[in-house]
């Protein structure tokens, strides 16, 4: 735990939310400046700054958590979609520095856009050419 760290202390329950799922290694809670109706952020209890400082044993318990945030939301308020996914730094976005899903439920005409409309932005190099740097 990081005492200073505002999501350690919702996950040790010092700072009240409201709680959409919660067990042992995970807590999912509302968003308090919802994008969505049901915006939802779910996080492992352990303090990790971004998905690389969670360790391995770890991330099946949290995929699970986030399977079943999902499940309750969709029993809760029947969205007819999802937006899952989560700002890793700051260059992307991240503001509070604790490893966290968002979950914005998708509900048919409610203006949103895909992943895709995040960043358009490719820069100047090919695919074959970014390709060439995973060889
Ligand atoms: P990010 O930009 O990915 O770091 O997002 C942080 C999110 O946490 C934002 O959507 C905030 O509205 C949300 N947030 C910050 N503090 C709280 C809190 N005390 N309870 C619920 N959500 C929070
Ligand atoms: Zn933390």
């Amino acid at each position: 735990m990081n005492t200073t760290c505002i999501f350690c202390r919702i996950g040790k329950r010092e700072i009240p939310c409201d709680i959409v799922y919660e067990d042992k290694e995970t807590l999912a809670f509302l968003d308090i400046k919802p994008h969505a109706k049901g915006h939802t952020v779910v996080i492992p209890k352990v303090h990790a700054e971004t998905l690389f400082d969670l360790p391995n044993e770890k991330i099946n318990a949290f995929f699970l958590g986030i399977k079943r945030t999902m499940e309750r939301i969709q029993k809760a308020l029947q969205p007819d979609g999802f937006n899952v996914g989560w700002n890793q730094n700051q260059a992307a976005g991240q503001v509070v520095p604790h490893l966290h899903m968002h979950i914005f439920p998708r509900y048919r005409g409610d203006g949103g856009g895909s992943m895709h409309s995040i960043i358009s932005n490719p820069g100047t190099m090919s695919v074959t050419e970014v390709a060439a740097l995973f060889k």
